[in-house]
């Protein structure tokens, strides 16, 4: 400002030669300033339209989980799953949203429509998914509808042998028995055979999985124990059951009314870290009997 009136007291006055060289020495410094000073982006504009795209892909991300359902299959481990790999933008979507997946497992039933409606009252409020491994030798009439029911309400069944013995300890001539004659037992009540086979007590061996795999099955240990056979503390059941699960876990839990009463607390627990409770892609895929 004080330029511009120089400037204008200059152009219409007369000045002596000082002044003339103050003016033109201002003149000079200010055209200077202006050639070099830092020009001004339009942040507010571009800034702007980033918030836009970012709010975009935000809401693509958080949608994606929900447009198609994350598909799993068994790891190689057999412990834990494995997400399919052409779900990247799934991965982000879970990654911003913090989601994790874990498969529950109940094995030794089944135990009879007490029990069985108990926990799969459970797993209907909590919209989970859960496999039962049953134990051949305990299907009958009544525990025949429970694995039905099961079935019916989007649960799988698989095969944790006719006896419930250490298979990886018995004659290789009982192994059939044991786990062929159990699949087609199942397949006479659910109308398929099952894809998924544990060995009781987790002891397996070479001959045991080979032998699981020729009925087309596909063995699943675990990962997370909730030591429900030993603990018979419900709260100590939660407490176990939840340490033990991490993103991909499959869980071990087995029919025990213990087992049932600390379930509600056990899923709302893992539900509030993130966890969805899924089955491999194939678990339910209807293998002709
Ligand atoms: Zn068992």
């Amino acid at each position: 400002m004080t330029t511009d009136i120089n400037v204008m007291h200059w152009g219409m006055d007369c000045m002596d030669d000082a002044q003339d060289a103050r003016v033109w020495r201002h003149l000079f410094e200010r055209m200077r300033y202006e050639a070099t000073k830092p020009r001004k982006l339009p942040v507010r504009g571009l800034s702007r339209v980033a918030a836009v795209l970012a709010c975009a892909a935000a809401m693509l991300m958080l949608s994606l989980p929900y447009m198609a359902p994350r598909q799993f299959s068994l790891s190689e481990s057999q412990g834990t799953i494995t997400p399919s790999d052409h779900q990247p933008l799934h991965a982000a979507g879970d990654w911003l949203t913090r989601h994790k997946y874990a498969v529950l497992t109940f094995d030794d039933g089944p135990e009879g429509s007490a029990l069985d409606d108990r926990i799969l009252r459970v797993l209907r409020h909590h919209h989970a998914r859960a496999l039962f491994f049953v134990v051949c030798s305990k299907m009958n009439a009544e525990t025949a509808r429970s694995i039905t029911k099961m079935e019916s309400e989007g649960h799988a069944i698989g095969n944790h042998s006719y006896d419930h013995l250490k298979l990886s300890s018995i004659a290789s001539s009982a192994l059939p028995h044991q786990i062929e004659d159990c699949s087609q037992r199942i397949a006479q009540v659910t109308g398929h055979r099952p894809r998924y086979f544990r060995p009781p007590f987790g002891m397996t061996s070479d001959q045991v999985r080979h032998v699981a795999e020729q009925a087309g099955m596909k063995q699943m240990l675990w990962d997370a124990n909730s030591y429900d056979c030993l603990v018979k503390n419900p709260t100590e059941i939660v407490r176990r059951a939840t340490n033990e699960t991490f993103d991909a876990s499959i869980i071990l839990m087995h029919e025990k009314a213990t087992t049932a009463a600390a379930l509600d607390q056990i899923l709302t627990n893992l539900e509030q870290r993130g966890f969805q409770f899924v089955l491999p892609d194939d678990a339910s895929a209807a293998v002709p009997a």
